[in-house]
């Protein structure tokens, strides 16, 4: 038995609510960091989901442990699955420029990690001084400053004063903003940085897709428990956008295979007791099904269906 997990009780994350209704129920299947069943919520008032209650900030080293993927990416992931990552990588890229009007944009990366994009921007040619990434991970910040770019460690809104108001080009914050304790403060401080005309690219789990009704009840890959404490869809993300003085200009459903596979791993081990051959459903690893899973979400994307991966692109208005 693992230690008891601190938790606390809070408020809806995107309308500040406390009326809430049960959604869903599940396990830290994934890291195995607490035995805790954790619960997700439904706000009565904005229709947000929201962990409740979620782990107090001091256990944010338990919840994340060493091993956590994105802090191992390149290690974790399996050669064949990196290349087509740097695939993709390379079209978002393209599609960040495709709206922007400079061709050496100041840029932030929230959540930077280890420091991936900043790396390909510098490729790109702009210079080392004009990227800016924020991490929570100290020894990542200290790693990416001593190669020249400017890193901060922290979140977003404390470290908003250190920075140069209303001056970046490009923001893009990909899969943070539904760790956030505060998504709302978090999305006024990047509005505050950027400058008018300058463009926010946000990408999050979308709660509103075949997938997540699949698997509702609490194996759905992207409720990540304890890990993800709020999961926006596309009117509540409009609205905390709005809410934060961005214009949405807007919204595509990116193909997402890991949350299926996880899905069906968590299924697969917990719900029918199948370990051995829960084994094999790694998202990290099992090529056929990261193929397989990436064909059918393009496929229902260009039919006009929602994926689990939903991308918002802002701009602040002049
Ligand atoms: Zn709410």
């Amino acid at each position: 038995m693992l230690e008891p997990i601190e938790l606390e009780s809070v408020n809806c994350g995107v309308c500040g609510s406390d009326r809430s209704t049960p959604y869903a129920s599940g396990k830290d299947y994934e890291y195995r960091t607490s035995d805790e069943i954790f619960h997700i919520v439904k706000c009565q008032e904005c229709g947000n989901l929201y962990l409740n209650p979620r782990p107090i900030q001091q256990e944010l080293d338990r919840i994340y442990p060493p091993s956590y993927y994105s802090y191992n990416y390149d290690k974790a992931v399996h050669p064949l699955a990196l290349r087509a990552k740097q695939w993709l990588d390379d079209r978002k890229l393209k599609s960040w420029f495709s709206h922007l009007k400079m061709e050496k944009p100041t840029f932030l990366d929230v959540g930077c990690g280890n420091g991936r994009y900043l790396e390909l921007l510098y490729r790109r040619g702009i210079p080392k001084y004009k990227l800016y990434g924020i991490e929570t991970n100290l020894e990542t910040v200290d790693r990416l400053n001593s190669k020249g770019y400017q890193t901060y460690c922290g979140n977003i809104t404390d470290i908003e004063p250190e920075l140069p108001p209303e001056s970046f080009d490009l923001i893009v914050m990909l899969q943070v903003i539904e760790h956030l304790d505060d998504p709302r403060s978090s999305l006024q401080s990047l509005s505050r940085l950027l400058r008018p005309g300058g463009i926010l690219v946000l990408e999050t789990p979308n709660s509103n897709s075949a997938d997540v009704k699949l698997f509702r009840q609490g194996f759905w890959g992207g409720y990540h428990f304890p890990r993800h404490w709020n999961l926006f869809d596309r009117p509540l993300l409009e609205r905390l956008l709005t809410e934060a003085n961005l214009e949405v200009k807007s919204f595509r459903f990116l193909p997402s295979p890991a949350f299926w596979i996880l899905s069906c791993q968590h299924a697969i081990a917990n719900g029918w007791r199948w370990k051995k051959i829960a084994r094999s459903f790694d998202p990290l690893q099992n090529i056929p099904l990261l193929s397989l899973f990436t064909s059918f979400d393009i496929l229902r994307s260009r039919l006009g269906f929602q994926t689990s991966n939903i991308q918002a692109i802002a701009i602040k208005p002049e």
